[in-house]
């Protein structure tokens, strides 16, 4: 079968488009023909190292398709079934090998492009949004990179739980999806002082949670948006890793609360796993979330895909056909 590996960490050029094997389930596992695969930041760290990963390697860890076998020991599943899934590596393939515990049915109704477009980023938001920092009605929340693929579905998510959104973003275009989506307010980052506006916004006073995907660029400002004893989520390094931070900066500030979190401690057991993903399913497939997706491109051009999510010029969701 067709994959994209990597056999050495460098720029979107270590990509390749390989005959490797086509994997078999063992006990526990399933073997899948993937219909989509999603693209994920995460894919651009295991790519150049900044998350440590063990070469070779076939990138991927988001898709959606049609269940081919079963190993042992599987129940849940049989041959023909659609399904989907956010932690399964080697997803930029024709095949995928999954445990059975990681992949949830897809609604009947529901397209594979639209299932594997929602699956990591959309848990994400869930969790960011109902676990990390529950937001409330009475909550206002900086969300960056807000008509990025988390950005657009966090807004969404966000505002059904009638919290206030401020999104930053890069340009107009990206600024009015980011209004479509519902965002209150659209601070473009790239010309405007994100955190002077943060605060002219919010009367001086500062937002309860800044959910920040961005890093290195914005960590610190994100910081100072922040009303005494709120939140900072760290959870991504779209402008690089975000340097160590010292604790007393947080008292500093006024008693804030720093969090680095990840989406699989957010789906530790079968059951947190399949209440999120089931979730936002259910959400897109009744059209109360609108996933939207950026570009598909064919597998041999994954590093295209690559190139264009590093370099800023996509909104969206993007996806890779095998
Ligand atoms: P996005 O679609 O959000 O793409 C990244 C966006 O970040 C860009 O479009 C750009 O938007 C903004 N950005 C700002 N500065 C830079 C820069 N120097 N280089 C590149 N992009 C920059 O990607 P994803 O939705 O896939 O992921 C968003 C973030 O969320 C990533 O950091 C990812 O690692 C993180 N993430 C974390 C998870 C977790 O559980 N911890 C799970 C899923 C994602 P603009 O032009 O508007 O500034």
């Amino acid at each position: 079968m067709k994959a994209i590996r990597i056999n050495k960490h460098g720029g979107p050029e270590v990509l390749e488009h390989e005959d490797i094997a086509t994997p078999e389930a063992g006990a526990g596992q399933v073997s899948i023909k993937v219909a989509t695969a999603g693209l994920n930041y995460i894919d651009t760290y295991h790519r150049t190292g900044l998350y440590p990963v063990e070469l070779p390697l076939t990138l991927g860890l988001e898709g959606s398709g049609t269940v081919e076998s079963v190993g042992a020991d599987v129940s849940e599943f049989s041959a023909g079934d659609r399904v989907a899934w956010s932690g399964c590596p080697g997803s930029y393939a024709e095949y995928v090998v999954a445990s059975a515990d990681k992949i949830v049915q897809i609604p009947d109704g529901l397209a594979f492009e639209s299932a594997a477009a929602c699956m990591l980023q959309g848990m994400t938001t869930h969790y960011l949004s109902h676990s990390t920092y529950p937001l409330k009605q009475s909550d206002t929340a900086l969300v960056h990179a807000a008509a990025g693929g988390v950005g657009l579905i966090l807004i969404q998510v966000a505002k059904m739980l009638g919290a206030r959104v401020i999104g930053t973003c890069g340009t107009e275009d990206k600024a009015d999806l980011a209004r479509e989506a519902g965002a209150d307010e659209v601070i473009l980052y790239t010309e405007q002082d994100f955190e002077a506006e943060t605060r002219r916004l919010t009367d001086g006073i500062g937002v309860d949670v800044a959910y920040d995907s961005v890093g290195k660029s914005t960590w610190e400002k994100s910081m100072n948006c922040l009303r005494p004893r709120g939140y900072l989520v760290l959870f991504g390094n779209s402008s690089g890793a975000v340097p160590p931070i010292d604790p007393l900066l947080l008292s500093q500030k006024g008693s804030l609360f720093l969090t680095r979190p990840t989406l699989v401690s957010h789906t530790q057991t079968r059951d947190e796993l399949l209440g999120r993903a089931n979730e936002i399913l259910s959400w897109v497939d009744s059209g109360k979330l609108n996933i939207r997706i950026d570009r598909t491109v064919p597998l041999a051009d994954a590093a295209d895909a690559h190139r264009a999510l590093e370099s800023r010029a996509t909104k969206g969701k993007v996806l890779i056909q095998p």
